[in-house]
């Protein structure tokens, strides 16, 4: 049934049962988020292991799910791929050699108390530092998840004039990025107040948000907030589906909304181990994005992030399922693989070609091989098909 939570057709059937009023307002998802074993067992069957990591992470590292996200879980397998992402595991309490608190270099551009200034035409404003789940692969788990991090130590709620006006002297901006945290946390007049300010300054040309709300509480994105964000166009949005058990009917109704007020919808996906590192789900997570009318923009290779870095794989695993979307599925379902530095965003996927004397030797997705010369005329004759 659309909008609701029906309790009868879970196989979980010990889970509560909600009704559509509460489950279909987001504000009742936050109010009653899980931060507590005795409350994350009204959903799921904690295992030994992750009652350790909880009993372990106390003090360190925050965790906190909406009632949405953890209905999508698997009740009793720990690598159910939603369960890993919000469940803290004892991974992120194990040292890695190399992990760093921030690897892509936030602290080093950040200009003003919520301006990162990286790029030469753009930058992200760190609105907060609250999100409806604290995803246990965060980038910017120091800022998010862990409790004593937060880049704003007690100034999450000062004025923003400083950060605007920072945009402003900067005529060379024309695309801010509202990030956190989640900006969606904030309650929709608060949001305007700040979107309302970057659209008073004339250079600003786009804006965009990183928001998990459509993932995490789809609730969350109401025609209300749609309809203020339509006033400040052109917005851009883009979200974080890892999975494609995240794909649900009240999610796709999120992104119809977005869309229907005119803000595009894209996606950025994490390279997981043991949550998304196949091509099979791989696949179909790009390919039931398209369904739902969301682009998929980019993947990105898990940064040695410390708390993160159980998650992460080789760049050869990346290079194995970015090869097994290109070809196989439309050019517009295939992210662009990419690494984050501190000296930006790298696009790291294989390259379809080599340089040779006279020109270049191309394969395609079969693992075909075909030579152009310099002026892209056939040197020799492609395989049969
Ligand atoms: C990712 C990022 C951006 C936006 O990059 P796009 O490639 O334009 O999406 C801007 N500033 C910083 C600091 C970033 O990390
Ligand atoms: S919603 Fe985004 S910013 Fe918040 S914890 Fe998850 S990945 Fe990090």
């Amino acid at each position: 049934m659309p909008g609701t939570h029906d309790a009868t057709a879970d196989p979980a059937s010990f889970r509560p049962r909600i009704p559509a009023e509460q489950w279909n307002d987001w504000r009742w998802h936050m109010r009653k988020r899980i931060t507590s074993v005795d409350r994350a067992r009204q959903w799921i069957r904690l295992s030994p292991d992750e009652e350790k990591a909880i009993a372990g992470s106390a003090g360190k590292y925050r965790w906190s799910i909406t009632p949405y996200y953890a209905s999508l879980m698997d009740p009793d397998d720990p690598a159910c791929p939603v369960r890993m992402q919000a469940v803290p595991a004892l991974g992120e309490l194990t040292e890695f050699p190399g992990a760093e608190v921030d690897p892509v270099g936030d602290m080093y551009y950040r200009k003003t108390n919520r301006i990162v200034h990286k790029y030469p035409d753009r930058v992200i404003m760190l609105i907060t530092e609250a999100c409806p789940v604290y995803c246990r692969h965060c980038t910017r788990k120091f800022h998010t998840t862990d409790v004593s991090g937060t880049y704003f130590r007690d100034n999450e709620g000062g004025s923003f004039e400083e950060d605007l006006r920072y945009i402003a002297d900067h005529p060379e901006i024309r695309d801010v990025l509202l990030t956190g945290g989640d900006p969606l946390s904030y309650q929709d007049g608060k949001l305007e107040e700040i979107v309302s300010g970057l659209r008073a300054i004339p250079s600003v040309e786009i804006i965009r948000i990183g928001s998990r709300f459509p993932v995490l509480l789809p609730q969350r994105i109401t025609d209300g907030l749609c309809e203020m964000l339509d006033r400040y166009q052109p917005v851009w949005l883009n979200t974080h589906f890892n999975h494609p058990k995240e794909i649900t009917e009240e999610s796709a109704a999120a992104v119809d909304r977005l869309l229907r007020h005119g803000i595009p919808v894209g996606n950025q996906t994490v390279l997981l181990r043991g949550i998304n590192d196949d091509v099979a789900t791989m696949r179909t997570l790009m390919t039931e994005l398209l369904r739902i009318r969301v682009r998929p923009y980019y993947l990105y290779h898990c940064d040695n992030v410390t708390g993160v870095s159980h998650f992460m794989t080789s760049v050869e695993k990346g290079w194995e399922i970015m090869e097994g979307l290109q070809g196989h599925i439309t050019g517009f379902g295939v992210p662009q693989y990419v690494l984050t530095t501190k000296i930006g965003k790298i696009p790291v996927a294989r390259p379809y070609f080599t340089r040779t004397p006279g020109g270049l030797l191309l394969r395609n997705y079969r693992g075909q091989e075909m030579a152009v010369g310099d002026a892209v005329h056939p040197i020799t004759e492609p395989d049969a098909p």
